[in-house]
């Protein structure tokens, strides 16, 4: 049989052989299954893998009640994305925000009717990827957009058979260290919460209803460790703020997050005139466009995957949050280790962790990330570098 009538299995069989070779001289590529190897150099791929994106919801029971200013609940819903390109599967999560309208169902729906066009789209080429997916969402899925990017950034790692802290140039060793968090409750469940909290060296204790300093007491009945404060926009009026936050400086708090509405701007900028402890910005802190403007009332940013949209946005906020001389905090919401050990893996590049979100759940489908005398350790696995528990 002549060159010119050789079959196609023949052909595919000859680029193989020839692609084999390419990978034998560059040494480093030997040791990766060749169907990665194929899809990750442009050739054709060894077989058909169709790629596919499933979403589920997933419910987390919490093992305490979970009691902020802004709701309290016996378990938190989020939604799930598994995208599969070239047979491998890359792992995704978001947490719907309720405080900016969001919600579990919406948000499987919203990725749901996008789900061919994700399936469609060249992981390769994730930044026009993700901004594509992004546009499709709209502007008010941030948890759906973050479960889609942290599956597809999962896959790049899983692709490329590195964890992803190293695609962004970091180094494990420089993970901070992660506060648990103790939500409000009565002095003696707050006193049992900080009990349990032995093996952490920092707590953050969120207040901001009228039994703010009955919490601290509680939790200085305990521990002397050092602590930080979220009042998630509880305090409306600005000398009331100064009054805690004054108060909470002789109680050994390090910082206080959001002590005020969000959108009571001036009178956070003249609060923090008033005050010593550095003030962050959570719920203030929506979008990277705003952050230089932030600057002006907060010394800080609190940088959540749910609310950037995921892994690559988060990013953008912390470079921005750096170029402006601004203090970074990485944050979470109640979620598995699945979103929890995505955040972990940019923790290296933060000045406060508080990644605790997993540690609050019973049934945790994931492990991933894990706490050491409450640093960070980040697993060693490709992409999040998760094991599926079930
Ligand atoms: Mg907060």
């Amino acid at each position: 049989m002549g060159r010119a009538f050789r079959s196609r299995k023949e052909n595919k069989a000859v680029n193989r052989r020839q692609w084999l070779k390419v990978a034998g001289a560059a040494g480093a590529f030997t040791l990766r299954p060749i169907g990665r190897l194929l899809a990750a150099s442009g050739a054709p791929p060894a077989s058909d893998h169709k790629p596919s994106v499933q979403v589920d919801l997933k419910r987390l029971m919490l093992r305490h009640t979970w009691t902020t200013t802004m709701s309290s609940n016996a378990y938190r819903d989020t939604v799930n994305v598994r995208y599969t390109y070239d047979a491998i599967t890359g792992f995704g999560e978001g947490a719907p925000i309720i405080r900016y309208s969001e919600f579990p169902d919406q948000a499987k729906l919203a990725i749901d009717a996008i789900r061919d066009k994700i399936a469609a789209g060249d992981p390769w080429q994730f930044d026009a990827f993700l901004a594509g997916i992004r546009k499709l969402l709209g502007e008010h899925e941030h948890a759906a957009m973050a479960a889609v990017d942290i599956a597809v950034m999962d896959w790049i790692g899983k692709a490329l058979n590195i964890p992803l802290y190293k695609y962004f140039g970091l180094d494990a060793a420089d993970a901070p260290i992660t506060t648990f968090s103790i939500g409000i409750d009565t002095p003696e469940i707050t006193k049992q919460k900080t009990a349990e909290a032995a093996a952490y060296p920092v707590l953050k204790v969120k207040v901001g209803l009228n039994t703010d300093e009955e919490t601290i007491a509680a939790v200085r009945s305990v521990t002397k460790k050092p602590l930080r404060v979220d009042a998630n926009e509880g305090w409306t009026d600005k000398e009331e703020a100064i009054r805690k936050i004054n108060w909470l400086e002789t109680q050994g708090v390090e910082f206080i997050e959001q002590p005020m509405p969000a959108h009571m701007f001036e009178e956070i900028k003249y609060v923090r005139g008033k005050v010593h402890l550095p003030i962050i910005a959570d719920e203030a802190c929506t979008s990277a466009a705003m952050i230089p403007q932030l600057k002006n009332a907060y010394d800080g940013i609190n940088v959540k995957l749910d609310k950037a949209g995921g892994i690559t946005e988060a990013y953008r906020w912390i470079k921005m949050a750096r170029a402006l001389d601004l203090k970074v905090m990485l944050g979470c919401m109640v979620s598995s280790s699945c979103s929890v050990t995505a955040a972990a893996h940019l923790s290296p590049l933060v000045d406060y962790a508080d990644l605790d979100g997993n540690l609050l759940i019973a049934n945790d489908p994931f492990a991933g990330v894990t706490v050491e005398k409450g640093k960070l350790i980040l697993p060693q696995g490709p992409g999040l570098g998760l094991r599926v528990l079930g």
